[in-house]
């Protein structure tokens, strides 16, 4: 982010249920894109996990989540489209040989798509009722791809990683995970959820009246071909609209003017 940016700090209150939790940003007020803010919802994001994190620990509850524990990593993770963008340019800096081994994932999980016939059905995702996401969410789990920044169990890009995957906790045993057994995984509940709410701040198309989203294993294909290009506003109103969108999920989808 430019050193030229004229910045405003605010202070609120963010209501998580039963506390409150304080924050203080400190954000452009000249337009940017919404892809330059994302390290500041990170940080946002980080803070409501802890939140949710000490009310389940305040109930006896411990996570179960550790470093070397990568069964959710086979999951269909959903980003938005700013955070697919995010990922393309992330793979793109990369040193080689790293970059062209993480490519070489990427189009390796692309193949097995395919091979399934799933690839199509998750390149028409959009606007899918919730039983077809779910259906095609465990089919994609039990083809076994591991997320292209999985090693040795853990994740790679750990300080970039998604908002999906930093609200996805549980204080159940991972042989649940392993074997995605919603009957026995004990999920954190997150609430706010962050990523729809930057998925739904994010528009590209006028009238869409669903969440646009992109599996991270698509991520490259997507920034590949997209065919609009980020647009900017003042990041006060990117913040303004995210903060509201998140404590209010019912707020409907943003269209571009
Ligand atoms: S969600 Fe399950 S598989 Fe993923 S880190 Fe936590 S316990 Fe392990
Ligand atoms: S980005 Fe990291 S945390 Fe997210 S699915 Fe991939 S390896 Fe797992």
């Amino acid at each position: 982010m430019s050193q030229e940016l004229t910045m405003a700090t605010a202070q609120f209150k963010f209501n998580m249920g039963d506390r409150a939790l304080q924050l203080r940003m400190t954000v452009p007020v000249d337009p940017v894109p919404l892809q330059s803010l994302l390290p500041m919802l990170h940080q946002l994001e980080n803070q409501f996990v802890g939140v949710a994190v000490q009310r389940v620990e305040e109930q006896g509850k411990k996570i179960s989540c550790c470093a070397g524990c990568g069964a959710c990593c086979r999951q269909l993770v959903p980003i938005s489209e700013v955070e697919a963008q995010d990922i393309a340019d992330l793979v793109e800096l990369m040193p080689e040989p790293r970059r062209t081994e993480i490519l070489r994932r990427f189009a390796e999980a692309h193949d097995k798509l395919a091979a399934a016939g799933l690839l199509e059905r998750l390149q028409n995702r959009q606007g899918l009722p919730q039983e077809s996401v779910d259906a095609n969410g465990r089919e994609y789990f039990f083809l076994g791809i591991p997320c292209p920044f999985l090693e040795d169990e853990a994740c790679s890009i750990h300080p970039d990683r998604p908002l999906a995957c930093r609200e996805y906790l549980v204080t159940s045993s991972p042989e649940h995970c392993a074997t995605l057994d919603y009957n026995q995984i004990d999920l954190v509940e997150m609430n706010p959820e962050l990523w729809p709410a930057v998925a739904k701040t994010d528009p590209v198309r006028r009238g869409d009246t669903f969440i646009r989203w992109v599996p991270l294993i698509l991520a490259l294909d997507w920034a590949r071909n997209r065919t609009t290009e980020p647009f900017e506003r003042p990041g006060t109103e990117w913040i303004q609209e995210i903060i509201s969108r998140a404590a209010n999920p019912n707020i409907p989808t943003a269209t571009v003017d």
